[in-house]
């Protein structure tokens, strides 16, 4: 609920606590955490007389599990709660294989964490769980975000499906199970997953999002399937799941481009573990720059990718947003040859499918080229959208081939 939605508030409102929230008449329409900073004023967790209770996280996390388990979705890394989709909202948990990260992006839900784990404790009995929280949510919120364990991971720990897992690296000092955060291992463990194939090493609560980009898990696939006998291009490349996810495919080689150096070093590993890295290039720079570079050099690619992190977060910037993405896509597109391929994505949450293809549809003009759509896409299956909550929905993306 949005603040200007509230006709009136009673009572003491704590953020831990749900408050009731009542219709024109009095009737309770459901319950939900307040918090007087924020815009989104109140997020609904429970509807008519539903208790907010730990039983309400626990009964939200199996049905989360359920849904994904019957959606075929469950993989060696997924994303089991994703906030309002899975009617836990400011909640994001990512398992890793044995290791789940829990993230709060909401006043309330920070206070709650310890339901949380409470909860996953009855899916995953004896599961590590990484609190990670996103800085920016927090800031917005009004808490301080927090990195630690809530439940330590335990060394002996049975390496979770297959010979994939990598031993733990930080060595925990004492058994999990207690309820107090346990800050002595560094809230950062490494993990390998597998995707499709390919096998990929997170750095679980380090880096960015919860330690790698699930919501592109499809995309990479989809993508990958128009890889063979191409040259692909890695735009903001991060720790190289396209690149791997094409050469695993049978890309010819890729270029991957990336600003930051940490990102590309675990790129590199990437390639290593995959065993691609002889037929790919690292790039560290600015991608505007790099691309633009790339066209005056008259370099030609078969694939593209293009997968900036969020040019804006609030609705007030989407027009500095949205030439931001004409023009990464412009340079992109004068890239491609004939018959070749773009992957494009905009994740910013205000950038809805309908702008992000008129976006497209200018840089292709600007561009001098005709495209045809090959497939809309969109976040992975394991990030559900609430058809009335237009909100869960962030990421948009088109597959263009250039006629
Ligand atoms: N495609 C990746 C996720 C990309 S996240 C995957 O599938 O895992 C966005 C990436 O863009 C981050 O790694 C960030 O370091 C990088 N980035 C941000 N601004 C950039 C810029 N101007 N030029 C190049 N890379 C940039």
């Amino acid at each position: 609920m949005y603040r200007g939605e509230i006709a009136g508030l009673r009572g003491h409102l704590a953020p831990e606590h749900a408050v009731d929230v009542l219709d024109a008449g009095g009737r309770r329409l459901g319950r939900g955490f307040y918090n007087p900073r924020t815009s989104l004023a109140c997020r609904i967790l429970a509807r008519g007389d539903e208790v907010v209770d730990v039983a309400l996280f626990r009964r939200r996390l199996e049905a989360a599990l359920s849904f994904r388990r019957s959606a075929g979705l469950l993989a060696g890394a997924y994303r089991l709660c994703w906030s309002e989709a899975d009617g836990l909202p400011g909640l994001v948990l990512d398992r890793y294989a044995d290791t789940t990260v829990l993230q709060c992006g909401t006043l309330g839900m920070a206070r709650r964490a310890g339901w949380a784990a409470e909860a996953l404790d009855a899916l995953f009995p004896g599961g590590a769980v990484l609190r990670s929280d996103d800085a920016t949510a927090a800031r917005i919120e009004g808490f301080e975000p927090e990195r630690a364990w809530l439940r330590a991971p335990r060394p002996e720990a049975p390496a979770a499906p297959g010979p994939a897992e990598l031993p733990p690296g930080p060595t925990p000092p004492e058994a999990r199970g207690s309820t107090a955060p346990d800050a002595s291992p560094p809230p950062v463990i490494e993990r390998e997953i597998a995707e499709g194939g390919c096998r990929f090493r997170v750095r679980v609560g380090g880096g960015q999002k919860t330690g790698f980009y699930l919501d592109q898990r499809e995309n990479r696939l989809l993508v990958a399937a128009h890889a063979a006998g191409r040259r692909v291009l890695d735009a903001f490349c991060y720790t190289g799941a396209f690149a791997c996810q094409a050469l695993r495919a049978g890309a010819d080689r890729a270029l991957l481009v990336d600003s930051s150096a940490e990102a590309l070093m675990l790129a590199r590993e990437n390639l290593d573990l995959n065993g691609s890295a002889g037929r790919a290039e690292l790039r560290e720079g600015n991608a505007f720059d790099v691309l633009r570079a790339l066209h005056s050099g008259g370099e030609r690619f078969g694939l593209a990718v293009v997968d900036p992190p969020p040019f804006t977060r609030r609705k007030d910037a989407i027009e500095a947003a949205a030439r931001g993405y004409k023009d990464i896509n412009l340079r992109a597109l004068r890239l491609v040859e004939r018959g070749g391929l773009l992957a494009t994505f905009s994740c910013s949450h205000h950038v809805t499918p309908a702008l992000f293809e008129e976006i497209c549809r200018a840089a292709a003009g600007d561009a001098g080229v005709a495209t045809r759509i090959r497939a809309v896409l969109g976040q992975s299956g394991d990030h559900p959208v609430l058809l009335n909550v237009p909100e869960t929905r962030y990421l948009t993306g088109l597959l263009l081939e250039v006629l």
